[in-house]
Parts: C-alpha cells; structure tokens; sequence
C-alpha cells in the first residue's frame, strides 16, 4: 500500500560524450565494435519473455561492408503475431495494477543501464547494423534513448498529479487508466531512440505492446529488449517480433483488442494503416488512438542579412550529417543571389574535406545509406538530375555500393524550385538548392509553403529581426519545429518537443507530454462524502 506521494529524480539530458582521441569512452567504444564485429549473433524474437527462435533467418546487414557477417535474426510468421498480441493480453492485468514507483524505477534503471554498462553495445550495435558514426549513435541510442525514458518517467509523474477540483461536500478524482486491449509499435530503422521510445511511452502508462521493429535496426532492438529484461520488465509487456509487416498488420488491425497504433516511418505507409484502420472500425471494442510521425522534406531558407558560413554550416551538418538519412534533415535549401557565391565556395571547399567510409573508422563524417533500395532510390534521382540541363550538380554525385552503400554529399542546384528533388523526400545525403532574387524574400516564403506535402522541420537564417518574424509567421504552418539561426536537426527531448503537421503525422510530439496524453484514458470519480437522503431540494418548499 502507497505510504506517501513520491517525487520521482529531476529528469535531465544525458550529457553527450565527446569520443575524442584518448578519452575513455572512445576506447570502450572501439573495442566493442571491434567484438561485436568479430562475432555472429544470433537473434531471436521475444515473445512473453521467451527467446522464439524459427530457423528462419534474416541477416544482419551492415551497411558499410554488405557482405560481412555480424549475425542473423528469427523470421516469424503469423502465429507468432497472434502469440504476441495474446501474450500482451495476458499481461495486461498485471501491468497496470502495478504501483507507479515500481512501474516507473524499471524505466529509470533502464536508463541507467544505457548511460554505464550498455552504453557502448548500442551504441556499436547502433554504428555497425544502421551505419551511424560515433557521435551520432550517441546522440540516439544512448542520450536521446536515456532522455526519452527519464523525461517520460517525469512526466507521467506530472500527469498523474493534475487532479480537478473539488467543490463542497465531494471529492473528484482522476484515474488515467491505460488503453483497454493492446497497442502497437511499427518502428522506422533509423532512429534506435525512436525504437526505444515508441514501445516504452506506451508501456510507461500500464499499456502492453507488440513490436515491429525495421529489419534494419534488429541489432539495437535486440540490445534494447536485453536493457528492458534486466531493467526488470515483466514478460508480455514488450512483445519484439520479426514478421512480415503488410502480414502482421493484416492481423493486428483486424484484431477486436487493438487499442493503439504508435508509428513512425514513411507517408504512404502511415496513410495506408490509417485507411485499413478506418475500413475496420466496426471490428474494434474501442476507437483506437493513432499516432504517427512519417515524412519531411525540410527546408532552410537564408536571408540576405545572415551570414554566408553560417547558412553553409548549417546546411552541411542539417543535410549531411548521417546520410540525411533523418525525418528532419534539410534536404530543400533557399539561398538569396548576392550571398550564393560565398555559399557555395565554402560548402564546395569543405566538402571536399569529408570523408566518407566505415563508422569504425572515427574520421569519416560520411557513412553509408541504410540498404540497397534506398540506395538505388537515391542514386536514381543523382542520375536524372545529372541529365537534366536545368539543374547543376556543384558538389558530389558519386556513388558505390560495390562493398557498402555509398553515396557522397551532392548538392544540387535548380533552376526550377518544384523541380522533383525540391519536393520528393529522399531521404539520403541529396541537397537540392534554390537561388533566388534578394529582393523576393516574401515571394520566396509563400514558395517554401506551397512547394511540398510535408511540415516537419524548418529553419530561417536571418540577421534581420523582421525578416525573422515575417518568416514565422508566414511559415507557421510549414513546420512542426522551426529554427531560427540553426539547422533543422538536433531536437532533444525535454528541450525541443518534436513533430511535424500536414502529410508529415500527427504531430503529437514526442519527448514531451502531449505523446503521453494520446497513451491514457482518463477515468473521472466523483465520491458525494454525505449523501443526499431526501430527494426534495430546497426550492420545492411551498412560500
Ligand atoms: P518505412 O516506412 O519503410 O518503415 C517503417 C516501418 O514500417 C518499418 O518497421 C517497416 O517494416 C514498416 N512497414 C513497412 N511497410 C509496411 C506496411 N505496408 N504495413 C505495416 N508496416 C509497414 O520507413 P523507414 O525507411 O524505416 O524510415 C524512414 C521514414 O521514416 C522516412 O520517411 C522518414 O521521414 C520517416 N521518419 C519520420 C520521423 C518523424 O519523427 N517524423 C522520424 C524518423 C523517420
């Protein structure tokens, strides 16, 4: 039995490690790598905390080196989907009725685990299966996954202290109670925070989860499932299973008990679900919630008043840094005439200075794309643009995928500002650039707006204060998270709560409370302390 109202630890950002020559935690960092590359893992699937493994096997691809082997994974099939869904049922119960200090210290130890013991593991877990370099597997998996569970720890705490009123005589009550059924986490491949995220809001709040992680991050999810058991968390509240998605979404949404959907991932996807969802609303005992966070084509526009290494530095880390390969990199650039030469001098000499390789290799700022589909896709576009006499490729262009996926920083320069690579989500390190007349800044505004589907991210470089408010206004609903004198990438949790409008989701921004508000259905009691006895109320008296 509760004996008192506890204040859980202040949450604050995991600081970010800094990997440099000599410290500590690069030489833990390389020498697990350097394990983990070593050896062939085996990965099964876990399903109410058993290790189902099928003989069916996928591989673990590293991006960098394709053909290298680091281990294999358990393909399920549909029985197993339906053994998840039951066995979050199962555990439903139990998991909700569990005290809050105890529910919420297996997500605080989780945390922990992360920021000492597995820090390294997923972060090289991290580097080798989603090609990430050093810095920016520990801006995700480590610190962005340690934020996200702390922050979330906090606030639930602060959701469940928001009481209403209560007026004489009564005392009103607010249970916020998980979702009636099972939830379901389809998760993108290039975040292992957002992985980590997507399952952990939704069980924070007492609900249980199937989760379908990418094929292509299955090395960090494994490593996530091995920090959630030693955290502690009971069986059945985090199903992770490997199925076929289109074959397990056939299933999950048509299950009466499916309760939530939490997503991230692609547009088409996303609008897919929803429509599958929608056909089958008659099918389900509630109406389920819907979150989802899928694409961007994300712009930064410069104004004649901001200054020319800026708008360069921000556009070569916002669009390059790991492959642009991140929902909110900038992949749409707006650069006035008069500053345009300076920009692009400095991004064509620095550029030349990037190298591109393995992450094992710490000097690479370049790393791989994801897998050959995405790398076809892009270096498709590379060629198209390369054919085309109205646009110019002024840096980059080439690529490889003879050992590993790669594709150097190309920038290219158009013309026309809807031409296809102004407006199509890539989703790899492609710049398309658009260099307008300085004079046409308002013009140009009204054309960042219109030019794409996507609301994501944004960002204005500008010196000029009104420039600066006449582009948040104008641009006010083009972004979910806007910049002002930085690039569009980098939003940490508790700081910058993140999520994008228009065909880029529903915008319920992850990393603050809004997500967890989407997770919990909230039930009011109102207990009359002495209760009426007499139903006549003072006004029927006769005068
Ligand atoms: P993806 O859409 O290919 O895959 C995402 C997940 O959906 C994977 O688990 C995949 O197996 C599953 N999936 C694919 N087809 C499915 C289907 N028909 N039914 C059910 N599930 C299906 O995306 P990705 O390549 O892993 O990730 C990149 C995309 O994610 C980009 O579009 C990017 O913008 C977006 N993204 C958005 C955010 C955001 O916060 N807005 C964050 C990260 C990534």
């Amino acid at each position: 039995m509760i004996k008192g109202f506890y204040n859980v630890p202040l949450a604050m950002n995991e600081p970010i490690l800094s990997y440099a020559p000599g410290s500590s935690e690069r030489e833990e960092l390389q020498a697990t790598y350097d394990k983990m590359w070593g050896e062939t893992i085996d990965i099964p699937m876990v399903i109410n905390g058993e290790k189902v493994s099928t003989g069916n096997m996928g591989r673990v691809i590293p991006p960098h080196d394709h053909q290298h082997n680091v281990g294999t994974y358990h393909i399920g099939d549909a029985s197993h989907v339906n053994a998840a869904i039951e066995a979050s049922l199962a555990a439903k119960e139990n998991w909700e009725n569990m005290s809050w200090e105890n529910r919420s210290t297996i997500f605080l130890k989780a945390a922990d685990l992360l920021a000492g013991p597995y820090r390294a593991r997923i972060n090289a877990a991290t580097m080798i299966n989603q090609g990430k370099n050093a810095f920016q597997a520990e801006i995700d998996a480590s610190c962005e996954m340690i934020d996200f569970l702390r922050y979330n720890v906090q606030y639930v705490t602060d959701i469940y202290a928001e009481q209403p009123d209560s007026g004489e005589g009564v005392w009103n009550r607010l249970d916020f109670r998980p979702l009636e059924g099972f939830t379901f986490a389809i998760t993108p491949f290039n975040f292992t925070a957002i992985a980590g995220n997507l399952t952990t809001s939704m069980a924070m709040l007492g609900n249980t989860v199937v989760w379908k992680p990418s094929f292509s991050q299955i090395y960090s999810a494994k490593v996530l499932m091995d920090v959630f058991e030693e955290a502690g968390l009971p069986a059945g509240v985090i199903n992770m299973i490997f199925t076929d998605p289109v074959e397990t979404s056939d299933i999950v949404f048509n299950h009466p008990d499916f309760a939530g959907l939490h997503f991230t991932g692609s547009t088409d996807v996303f609008k897919n679900i929803w429509g599958t969802i929608g056909t089958n609303i008659h099918k389900y005992k509630t109406y389920p919630r819907i979150v989802g966070e899928t694409g961007g084509k994300d712009f930064v526009v410069a104004h004649k008043s901001a200054n020319a290494e800026e708008v360069a530095t921000g556009l070569m880390r916002g669009s390059f840094e790991y492959q642009g390969q991140k929902c909110s990199a900038a992949s749409r650039a707006y650069v006035p005439s008069s500053m345009w030469p300076e920009v692009k001098s400095i991004m064509q000499r620095e550029m030349a200075t990037m190298k591109m390789g393995s992450p094992r290799d710490f000097t690479n700022y370049i790393n791989a794309v994801i897998h050959e589909g995405s790398f076809d896709k892009i270096a498709s576009f590379i060629d198209a643009a390369k054919k085309d006499s109205n646009v110019e490729i002024i840096a980059g262009g080439g690529y490889d995928k003879s050992k590993g996926y790669f594709i150097e920083p190309t920038v290219i320069v158009a013309q026309d500002p809807k031409y296809t690579t102004m407006c199509t989500e890539l989703f790899g390190p492609v710049l398309t650039l658009y260099v307008y007349d300085d004079d046409k800044f308002e013009e140009t505004l009204n054309l960042v707006d219109e030019t794409s589907i996507y609301a994501l991210t944004g960002s204005i470089f500008s010196k000029d204060r009104y420039a600066v408010e006449l582009a948040t206004q104008k641009l006010k609903n083009a972004a979910g998270n806007f910049y002002i004198n930085d690039k569009p990438t980098g939003a940490v949790v508790g700081q910058q709560p993140f999520g994008g409008a228009r065909a880029s989701g529903t915008n319920d921004k992850a990393g603050s409370m809004l997500n967890l508000l989407r997770w919990m259905s909230p039930r009011t009691t109102k207990e009359t302390l002495v209760t009426p006895r007499n139903y006549r109320y003072p006004f029927l008296s006769e005068d």
